[in-house]
């Protein structure tokens, strides 16, 4: 348990997509860990469970969706509904996302549209659906895009189109929203060991931690604590920024 001072997100309620393993259950645990009450998105809600736990054994009060973030409706409902049960919402964490590499000659349409829409139309359908009550709140939104989103990579063009429109989307709300208050970042992660990069064969695991000046592997946590920093005391005044977090990849 941190002391109370660093409990600074009592009271304030956080969503976050992509919450079941990696990236996103690392950032609600982190956000737990502030004191904030979650409400946890992922394809499946008992694929939430282990996640909601690890929370609530921080004394986090927890709420599971198990909803498709390509599903405008179903996004809109679980929004009005975590507001209704939560009084409200302060901070927006977009981070579901998936791959489907192929070279581009051989990037089916299908491949093309659906990393498109859960990694690019997810989170605009989310921002939609939550920016009256970020407004109103003058919350905070980060949307996990990547490096590959800022440098490219051959094999990824899908991907790579979706995190760079995660970016345009990012800096535009961060317009749109800036005059209530509201600042919209995006936090771009590197190599991180997730099930996500586990799909990788081995040969491109070397190739991509040996482009890694620091050395390693980025963890969940190192992502979940730019989060951290974003959603804190110290993003008062950061808005439609990228912060890389990539122990140098992109360098
Ligand atoms: P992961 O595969 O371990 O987890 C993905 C999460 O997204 C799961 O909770 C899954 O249920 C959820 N999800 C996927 N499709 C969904 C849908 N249609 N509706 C609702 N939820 C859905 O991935 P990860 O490695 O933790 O990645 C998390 C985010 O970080 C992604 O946006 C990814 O693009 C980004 N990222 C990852 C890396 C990396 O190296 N792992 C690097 C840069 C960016």
């Amino acid at each position: 348990m941190q002391p109370a001072s660093e409990r600074f997100l009592e009271k304030k309620v956080a969503l976050v997509t992509g919450a079941s393993r990696g990236i996103g259950r690392a950032i609600a645990v982190q956000l737990a860990r502030r004191g904030a009450t979650l409400a946890l998105v992922a394809t499946t809600s008992e694929g939430l469970e282990p996640a909601a736990k690890e929370c609530q054994d921080l004394g986090a009060k927890v709420l599971r969706f198990g909803v498709d973030v390509t599903q405008a409706a179903a996004v809109a409902d679980l929004v009005s509904q975590v507001t209704k049960e939560l009084g409200g919402l302060d901070i927006l964490v977009n981070n579901a996302g998936i791959t489907r590499d192929q070279l581009l000659l051989r990037m089916s349409e299908d491949d093309f549209d659906r990393v498109i829409a859960v990694n690019l139309k997810g989170a605009f359908l989310f921002l939609k659906a939550a920016a009256r009550p970020l407004m109103k709140s003058s919350g905070r939104i980060v949307n996990i895009a990547s490096v590959v989103g800022l440098t490219g990579n051959a094999g990824q063009a899908n991907y790579a189109a979706s995190k760079a429109g995660l970016i345009g989307l990012t800096k535009s709300t961060a317009k749109e929203l800036a005059s209530r208050g509201v600042c919209v970042n995006a936090v771009a992660p590197g190599f991180i060991a997730t099930d996500m990069t586990g799909q990788l064969d081995e040969k491109a695991r070397t190739e991509l931690l040996a482009a890694t000046p620091l050395g390693r592997a980025g963890s969940p946590e190192d992502v979940a604590l730019a989060v951290d920093f974003l959603v804190g005391p110290a993003g008062a005044w950061i808005t439609g920024q990228v912060l890389v977090v990539d122990g140098g990849l992109s360098l």
